[in-house]
């Protein structure tokens, strides 16, 4: 491939990268790049010769859908293109993605070191199926703290898996240092870079070995389609991705949520730029309001990390977290007082989300456990959207009035 050419500028990229190489190939001109349904390819002849690692989907060589499509081809040039990668590979969701990988490099017996603050159904499958199915020794820590990670990766480490920032606290954690010393140990770094998109970080150039994305969020960014994409620069660990899950284990993307996800990456450098505008304006708006107690966005000086995540980072994002002052129940009523914020899960998309991870997202951790995360019962998580942000602020507004005129237990 030779989409990450950096010549061109990362929005020139995000609407042609991948679409030009594909799209020549085709007899009609296409400027985008056509939805292919077809599952199936007719040959000119047979070459018993003909190994399945000879057929080019990039020289417009197509057998049989589940090996390679041309709609989803175009996508993963795409991809590869926006995280500086040589290869890219789609898959049926963010957690195939992950599942891939793990799959791929772990084996019985490795050790897997894990950040502790990582996306509940990650957690779930490291220790459910990589522990609990496979054997694998996983290690979470608290991976804020690089010397944490020193102390828990040794010779046996085959993977460091990364989430930076983090849900629903925005922690973030320091891509390079991690990953130098990760090496030091002859261990691969994988980054689950959902929460910015490679228009915001990415880790191939901060020294991570792979990436990973639930596309379903901020790439495709239209609430439409659920996917998951591995981006690296590895050949061998690109070819076992293919060859193992795509082919074997059948976990790719669709043709049609190809072209949705497609759709949605052209417009992704305005997209995140409208998202972090205006949560960085609702950040500051609620960081100054008397019903707020606490506001976790990296883009605010208050927030611990402001520095690695300016270095790090080029933007700041569009997820924020805040907590509110009184009680779960004035939590409850503030979030249902909303019009402009769909009270849902996930994030990442056009409009603006909210929940409540106490009783939402994170309801599956016991009390215990979400306390020793930071998660109090009236936390609210924000995916900000790219509306008229004066509309969001006034929204918010009206909710923290309308709780603050409640009487508290503590008048009685
Ligand atoms: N990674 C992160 C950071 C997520 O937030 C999610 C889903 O919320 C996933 C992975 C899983 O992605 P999917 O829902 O596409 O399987």
């Amino acid at each position: 491939m030779d989409d990450s050419d950096r010549s061109t500028g990362f929005d020139t990229r995000a609407v042609t990268a991948g679409e030009k190489a594909m799209t020549s190939q085709g007899a009609f001109g296409d400027v985008v790049s056509p939805i292919h349904l077809a599952s199936t390819y007719a040959l000119d002849g047979i070459d018993p010769s003909l190994a399945l690692e000879d057929v080019d989907p990039d020289a417009g060589e197509f057998l049989y859908s589940r090996l390679s499509n041309p709609t989803r081809r175009t996508l993963e040039r795409q991809l590869a293109a926006l995280e500086g990668g040589e290869h890219a590979m789609a898959f049926s969701s963010g957690t195939a993605a992950i599942a891939a990988l793990g799959l791929s490099i772990l084996e019985p017996g490795d050790r897997l070191v894990a950040f502790e603050d990582l996306y509940a159904g990650t957690k779930r499958m490291f220790t459910e199926l990589f522990a609990g199915r496979f054997d694998v020794d996983v290690t979470f820590v608290d991976a804020t703290d690089v010397d944490a990670v020193a102390a828990a990766v040794d010779d046996r480490t085959a993977l460091v898996w990364l989430e930076t920032p983090t849900n629903p606290l925005i922690r973030l954690c320091d891509i390079e240092a991690i990953s130098a010393l990760a090496h030091d140990h002859g261990a691969l770094v994988g980054v689950d870079n959902t929460f910015l998109s490679p228009y915001f970080q990415r880790p191939l150039d901060l020294g991570a070995d792979v990436v990973a994305h639930s596309t379903t969020k901020y790439v495709n960014g239209h609430s439409d389609a659920i996917g998951g994409a591995i981006v690296t620069d590895d050949a061998s660990l690109a070819d076992e991705l293919a060859l193992t899950q795509q082919i074997t284990a059948g976990s790719m993307l669709s043709p049609f949520d190809s072209y949705l996800t497609l759709r949605g990456l052209k417009t992704l450098p305005l997209r995140m730029r409208q998202h972090e505008r205006n949560a960085m304006e609702l950040a500051e708006f609620l960081e100054a309001h008397p019903a707020v107690s606490e506001v976790y966005y990296p883009g605010l000086e208050s927030h611990p990390q402001h520095d690695l995540a300016t270095r790090q980072q080029s933007g700041y994002g569009g997820v924020l977290s805040f907590d509110l002052a009184g009680t779960q129940d004035d939590a409850i009523t503030f979030l249902e007082s909303l019009d402009e914020f769909a009270l849902a899960v996930s994030l990442g998309g056009v409009e603006s989300l909210i929940e409540l991870p106490a009783a939402m997202t994170h309801e599956p951790l016991d009390p215990a456990q979400r306390e020793a995360i930071g998660i109090t019962d009236t936390l609210v998580r924000m995916s900000v959207g790219i509306e008229d942000v004066a509309d969001l602020r006034a929204d918010l507004e009206q909710g923290l009035e309308l709780i603050s005129t409640l009487e508290s237990p503590a008048d009685d």
